[in-house]
């Protein structure tokens, strides 16, 4: 029933010609709205209904092919729809157009209407940028959206009432180059009604950021590589998944059907073991430590053990590897989420714990959590997202996130794809592949754009401050400036060679001026027995430009700055 008014809506609006083509969603409800007042307007389009059809088939392909026992209903409680597959490359071109550049462009065929049955062609899209591609139409047919490489191959992307009964996907190609975007409906058949494609440039990628990392492991005495005490090898392989989930490097990333593949995203986040920590002092980044018990549970790391090994989490990620017992026996891991918002959240827990076992994809790991992503997943968390599922049991709930499926519950091991359930009834179903999921470590293998962006307002926000910690950049070997400006001053900075020092106070003491390289090397060094001048010359004349460090020492005292050798 509610397919025959369609039917007889987009007769109307060929034939009446009342209502431009060119006008956007809502125009054919506006239609079925009139036709429902006037129901002798509704007689005549019967009468000229095969007249009518005529004219439609101008361009599409006709109505031979609609089958309504096909059509795929958007009503979440009816769970009896079957579930379709992705729509095949069959399309007919219908034109080209090119990708938009700049950001907020969007970009249409003219005109604008692209029937079931047709594809466009857009040139030059660019890897690694995220391009809104919408179908626009009234809400009662529906659309699918598939996007191929030109010429076809195995597709890139599929959506299907992602917004109500029409598609939209963010799309974000792994690869440069044109792509087919082919336009189906009703379940990937042709059909004649119209529908308003539109591809926007969402975002353009920004620089990627690094954020340094200090693992602590928590342990019972072992020796290094065994049982809790995890090797370094096991925690180097967590760094290698971070890196490769957080680029969408990760090979796995090929095993996701393209309903899903398309709308990932390489979300421009690395990970280093911290070269310095937060004094500057050089390190591994990794810290062990000695526990008393050889089981801990989230109170004595909450309570204890974080505060007390913690390093600044405005510079760091802190990750703790431990063995949980109970009343926490079961956990794999657990994060704390930017700007502290549950009880018992300070600065001095912030961090993500992971069970040793859970940790990186070597090593003393067990399957089905040993391909290191339960780091992932924590490390989500502490850039703000939700679980995918929306923590609910229902439909209500949302991860606050517009480009993931809703969800019911959480998934667990590794589903059959697709799978649907009572929030997303049909193909593709839910996205058990994300990393935001439940499922096995073999599975998750994906964020979003719009996990992407959530991420990013952390990173721009809360912990903004680790975009410029230098924890990431080797240690000047236990040099570290000091920040008392007031104690001398050097000029010119940048210099030639001849460098001018100006105490800023009476010395009444011997004075030891020292200058360091950035390697730690002591290039320079000179003691003042008897000041007679508050300025003092050093000669850098003939070492090799860069950074060095001129240190003064007095009465136990030391005071340092930075200098720059340019000539
Ligand atoms: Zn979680």
């Amino acid at each position: 029933m509610k397919i025959k008014l369609l039917y007889i809506a987009v007769l109307s609006y060929f034939f009446l010609n009342t209502y431009s083509q060119n006008e956007q969603c809502g125009t054919m409800e506006n239609v079925k709205l009139m036709l429902e007042k006037d129901p002798s307007l509704k007689l005549k389009i019967d009468k000229l209904e095969n007249q009518t059809q005529v004219i439609i088939k101008k361009r599409g392909t006709g109505l031979s092919n609609y089958n309504p026992s096909k059509v795929v209903s958007n009503d979440k409680a009816n769970k009896t729809q079957g579930v379709l597959s992705l729509c095949g490359y069959d399309n007919t071109l219908f034109t080209s157009i090119s990708a938009p550049t700049t950001v907020g462009q969007k970009v249409s065929p003219s005109p604008n209407c692209t029937y079931g049955g047709e594809f466009v062609t857009v040139t030059n899209l660019v890897g690694g940028r995220t391009y809104r591609i919408s179908l626009c139409g009234a809400n009662n047919f529906d659309t699918q959206l598939t996007i191929y490489p030109q010429g076809g191959g195995s597709a890139a992307a599929y959506n299907d009432d992602w917004c109500g009964a029409q598609s939209e996907i963010y799309f974000t190609p792994i690869a440069s180059g044109n792509y087919d975007l082919l336009v189906d409906e009703y379940g990937c058949i042709n059909n004649n009604l119209c529908a308003v494609l539109e591809v926007e440039l969402l975002n353009i990628p920004r620089p990627k950021i690094t954020i340094p990392v200090v693992v602590h492991v928590i342990h019972y005495g072992e020796a290094i590589g065994t049982g809790r005490n995890i090797s370094n090898a096991q925690i180097l392989s967590q760094i290698a998944v971070l890196n490769a989930d957080f680029r969408r490097l990760n090979s796995d990333i090929y095993s996701v059907p393209a309903a899903f593949r398309g709308t990932s995203v390489d979300p421009l986040i690395e990970f280093c073991l911290a070269q310095q920590d937060e004094f500057g002092n050089p390190t591994t980044g990794i810290k062990r430590y000695v526990s008393s018990t050889p089981q801990v549970t989230r109170n004595d790391m909450d309570l204890s053990i974080k505060p007390s090994t913690i390093w600044d989490r405005n510079k760091y990620l802190n990750l703790w590897t431990v063995d949980f017992g109970a009343p926490n026996a079961s956990l794999l891991g657990y994060a704390q989420f930017p700007g502290d918002p549950y009880p018992g959240d300070t600065p001095f827990t912030d961090g993500v714990v992971i069970k040793y076992t859970a940790f990186g994809n070597t090593g003393n790991v067990a399957a089905p959590y040993d391909l290191g992503r339960t780091t992932t997943h924590e490390v989500g968390h502490w850039l703000d997202l939700k679980h995918i599922w929306g923590d609910d049991t229902d439909c209500s709930g949302s991860d606050l996130v517009s480009d993931t499926p809703n969800q019911e519950i959480a998934s667990g091991g590794s589903p059959n794809f697709p799978f649907t359930d009572a929030c997303a009834v049909n193909y593709p179903g839910i996205m058990f592949y994300n990393y935001m999921d439940y499922s096995n470590d073999e599975t998750t293998s994906m964020f979003t754009y719009g996990q992407f962006a959530r991420m990013d307002a952390a990173l721009f926000g809360p912990r903004l401050s680790l975009q410029t910690s230098q924890g990431c950049s080797p240690s000047t070997i236990g040099i570290k400036e000091y920040y008392d400006n007031n104690v001398f001053s050097i000029y010119p900075n940048p210099t030639l060679g001849n460098i001018t020092l100006k105490l800023n106070f009476k010395l009444q003491t011997d004075l030891i001026i020292s200058v360091y390289s950035v390697l730690g090397e002591k290039v320079y060094e000179s003691k003042q027995d008897l000041i007679t001048d508050d300025n003092i010359n050093i000669d850098l004349t003939g070492k090799s430009n860069g950074v060095y460090f001129v240190n003064i020492s007095f009465n136990g005292k030391n005071a340092m700055k930075k200098v720059i050798l340019n000539n």
